[in-house]
This record gives structure tokens, C-alpha cells and sequence, in this order.
């Protein structure tokens, strides 16, 4: 198998078969992430792609879901997705297969290409868009507004492509969190993804938001107000959908349906916050900086 890049992919796509598809990202450029650096965006050869599933086919003959590997993916022309959605129908006809894609890449798309890509296997894409706040997608550079990620996310819907997507608290900073999320909160009511990934923003030495951090442009927001975020970003959620927080970038652990979970669930939070002192406070922050290292 071949990687000329890092294998990044949602905690929920462990399991699956990972096949090299792009390296790096169209935009590298998000103040707050290192996943690329030191690898500039390129794609991979179909020679390579198919090699890679002829050789996984061999070993994992049955494997049901196929994680595009890349940046994202889906910025890719749809005749290139095409060809490559055929090479891995070719060797897993009952495959899944998802991939990430920025939501520039979904402006750029037709609903009748996303519909077109669909039919030949690529039915779940995972979007990062963030937050839906646009100064703070403006302050990290994230290349698009939240009128972006509501027409993108909408073709989607329209083609009929299954799609998650990943939050980032803490991108607004201090005090400014629980304001940032329920914009957040208004834009996901108006979109039907059908799971919600929760992160809280870990200042990564070699980023840019780590240098305005250290030159005091960017002030980080304490454990109790990431929480606070969360509370507020989930109780103004109306959609049907899956949650799930991971404990590497949260202080909790919990993959559930929101709204016949949410009672329980945001009192399991406000109770957290309430017994958060200003030792476990600090204590929790350290952890979760040490932990999203790993
Ligand atoms: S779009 Fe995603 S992968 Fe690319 S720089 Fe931004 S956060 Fe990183």
C-alpha cells in the first residue's frame, strides 16, 4: 500500500480500508492546522490506486467501507472521482465509500456531478466546516463564508449524498464562545447532515493561531467555556441527528442520537461544568492539549 501522506480520517472510520487518493489539502491554509504541513497537494496516480486495491483486495476481500484518503479528496474533478469510484467498485462492488471534502469543493460541484458521483459509490462525505460564525471563519482563514457551507451542504441534499459534519469549538476564543455557537446552532437547523462530530480547538506549535496565541491576538477560551459552547451549541440543535464527542478532544465520551438523548445529556454536561474547579480546570486543558498529540 502506498502513502505519501498522512492517514487522517474521523475516530468513527477507523475500521475501514484506507486508499490513498489525494496528499495534502487544496487550501493548507486554516490558522489552526498542521495536519499538511510539509505536503503539498497532489494526486494520486490511478496506477497507484488501483495497485493499492488489487493488493487490498487480496487481504481484505470483504471490506464494506473504503476511506478515500487525502485532504479532500473531492476537489478533484468529477472525471478523476469517477475513474476512481470505478477502480474501487471494480475490486469492492459492495463498498462504501467516503472521503472529505472542503466545502469549496462543494461550490464548485454541480448538483448533477455530486448526483453523477453518488450513483458510482462516493454517497458519505465528511465536511469540516467548523462553526457557523463568519468573523471567526474569517479569522482562521477557512477560504469560505457560512452561506458557503449552506449552499454546498444543500446540493448535497439535493443529489442525495450522505454527509457529516465536524464542529470546532474554540475557534471564536475567549469569551466569545457561546455567542459563536449559537450562530453555529442556527446554520446546522437549516441542514441535514446525519452526524455531528464535536472538537475543541488544540493550539498546535507551527500554526499561525499558535503565534497570534503567543502574541496576544488570539486569547484561548478556559475548559469551562469550551463546555459552556457545547451546552449552548446542543441546546439550540433541532436536527435528527447522531452526535459524537470523543475524549481526545473533548472532556467527554458519548456517540448518541441528539434529540432523544438531549435532557440526559445536557444535564450530564452541566453537571460536569458545575463540578469543574479552577485545579481540574487547568488540569483538563493540559489533558486535552497532551491528548490531541496523539
Ligand atoms: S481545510 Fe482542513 S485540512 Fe485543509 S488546512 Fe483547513 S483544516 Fe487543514
Amino acid at each position: 500500500m502506498t502513502f505519501n501522506g498522512p492517514i487522517v480520517r474521523p475516530q468513527t472510520d477507523a475500521d475501514s480500508l484506507f486508499i490513498e487518493v489525494t496528499v495534502g489539502c487544496t487550501h493548507n491554509s486554516c490558522t489552526f492546522c498542521n495536519f499538511y504541513k510539509g505536503y503539498p497537494f497532489s494526486i494520486a496516480p490511478l496506477e497507484q490506486i488501483e495497485a493499492d486495491l488489487k493488493e487490498a483486495s487480496r487481504v481484505h476481500p470483504h471490506a464494506r467501507k473504503i476511506w478515500a484518503n487525502g485532504g479532500n479528496p473531492y476537489a478533484l474533478s468529477t472525471d478523476k472521482l469517477a475513474a476512481v469510484a470505478k477502480l474501487i467498485k471494480k475490486y469492492f462492488p459492495e463498498s462504501r465509500i467516503s472521503t472529505y471534502a472542503r466545502v469549496d469543493d462543494l461550490t464548485r460541484k454541480s448538483v448533477d456531478e455530486m448526483n453523477c458521483l453518488r450513483e458510482l459509490g462516493f454517497i458519505d462525505l465528511v465536511v469540516g466546516f467548523e462553526c457557523g460564525d463568519d468573523e471567526v471563519l474569517k479569522n482562521v482563514n477557512k477560504g469560505y463564508t457560512v452561506a458557503d457551507i449552506l449552499s454546498g451542504c444543500k446540493k448535497l441534499e439535493e443529489a442525495g449524498v450522505d454527509y457529516r459534519m465536524i464542529f470546532l469549538g474554540g475557534l471564536a476564543g475567549k469569551g466569545r464562545c457561546v455567542e459563536s455557537a449559537k450562530k453555529t446552532a442556527a446554520l446546522l437547523n437549516q441542514l441535514h447532515p446525519y452526524l455531528l462530530y464535536l472538537n475543541s480547538v488544540s493550539i498546535m506549535p507551527g500554526t499561525k493561531l499558535h503565534e497570534d496565541w503567543e502574541q496576544g491576538r488570539f486569547q484561548e477560551a478556559g475548559e469551562g467555556e469550551l463546555v459552556s459552547e457545547l451546552i449552548a451549541l446542543l441546546e439550540d440543535m433541532e436536527n435528527e441527528i447522531a452526535v459524537f464527542a470523543a475524549p481526545n478532544t473533548t472532556p467527554f465520551s458519548f456517540f448518541v442520537n441528539l434529540q432523544s438523548n438531549k435532557g440526559k445529556l445536557l444535564s450530564y454536561m452541566r453537571d460536569f461544568l458545575k463540578s469543574l474547579n479552577d485545579k481540574e480546570e487547568q488540569e483538563a486543558s493540559r489533558n486535552r492539549h497532551r491528548k490531541s498529540k496523539i
